[in-house]
């Protein structure tokens, strides 16, 4: 039994209306750890639990860590999770709640992580938030239930932080004959570094992240996904803030789900941005969650 849930495949009638098109999602929002993320990490922990591994290491205050603390949890296995001062109390409630201890060190996101490797012995893993093959395999089993379930779409919509959803993605629809549905990745103002990259025709690393999606907030996406949208057919699109928001909040209403900005980002495409979508037939998108937001906070977003 793997450790993520099959989750539900269903077709969103307001999303469709908003976009003009048939819209199926897919509800990543209801793994138990609240994203998709545990698919990937799942994956990675039982490949380790199964190379006796005895400590599961994380540097994640986000879904990663999360996900991380609730494998270790189902495998018995202790996990660590470094996170910087600046991580919410929830998310520290959050990871602390799956059994998992939460170590705070130093100001920014660098030295937590650094701590963390520092900790690693031979015993150890390090389960990385985006950049590892393992996790792209796990990542890929969403593509493998829709396209068991027999669904046809001829686009996927997903957001991108790092990279890891995209590039599970991708090796989805690439080992079920899929390798030309193009791929709709988005960002938001503040952590578009994939649209950096693409439109630099190279790897490069924002200056700086920021904005309400933190967990899209990686400066650089891995090689491996910069790669993948020179490759494969991607296209990026960017969107603000507020559509992220506003986006969040229409989705509670219509399908009674609480996700994060990072989701909603990927949401706001059919909600805002339908003129991106005009080309296609039926498109899939992958509601990716998170549990870092509260209904106070949504409130709060409701002033953009
Ligand atoms: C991690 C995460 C993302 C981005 O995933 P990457 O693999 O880093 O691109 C998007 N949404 C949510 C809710 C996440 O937790």
């Amino acid at each position: 039994m793997p450790l993520h849930l099959e989750t539900p495949l269903i077709q969103s009638l307001p999303l469709g209306l908003a976009a003009g098109l048939p819209v199926w999602l897919k509800m990543e929002a209801l793994q138990p750890p609240g994203s998709f993320k545990i698919r990937g990490v799942g994956a990675a922990c039982e490949h380790h639990a199964r190379a006796c591994k005895r400590r599961f290491v994380s540097s994640s205050g986000g879904n990663a860590g999360m996900a991380v603390a609730y494998a270790g949890r189902k495998l018995s296995i202790p996990v660590s999770v470094y996170v910087p001062e600046t991580t919410t109390e929830r998310a520290k409630t959050l990871i602390r709640q799956e059994g998992a201890e939460v170590i705070v060190h130093g100001a920014a996101w660098d030295e937590a992580n650094a701590q963390a490797l520092a900790s690693l012995d031979a015993e150890s893993a390090f389960i990385h938030p985006f950049d590892d093959p393992l996790l792209w395999t796990g990542h890929a089993t969403m593509i493998d239930e829709v396209a068991n379930a027999g669904l046809a779409f001829d686009a996927v919509v997903l957001s991108v932080g790092g990279g890891g959803l995209f590039a599970g993605v991708a090796e989805g629809l690439k080992r079920n004959g899929l390798g030309d549905v193009p791929i709709l990745a988005v960002e938001t103002e503040g952590t578009a570094s994939l649209a950096a990259s693409v439109d630099a025709r190279q790897l490069v690393a924002l200056p700086a992240v920021s904005g309400i999606a933190t967990s899209l907030g990686a400066r650089q996406v891995s090689t491996h996904a910069f790669e993948l949208s020179q490759t494969r057919p991607v296209e990026s699109i960017v969107v603000s803030d507020a559509d992220a928001a506003q986006a969040c909040i229409r989705f509670l209403d219509d399908h009674r789900v609480l996700v994060e900005p990072a989701c909603g980002a990927a949401l706001a495409v059919a909600y805002a941005h339908a003129d991106r979508l005009a080309r296609f037939e039926r498109v899939l998108m992958i509601v990716c969650g998170g549990a870092t937001t509260t209904a106070e906070r949504l409130q709060a977003w409701q002033e953009f």
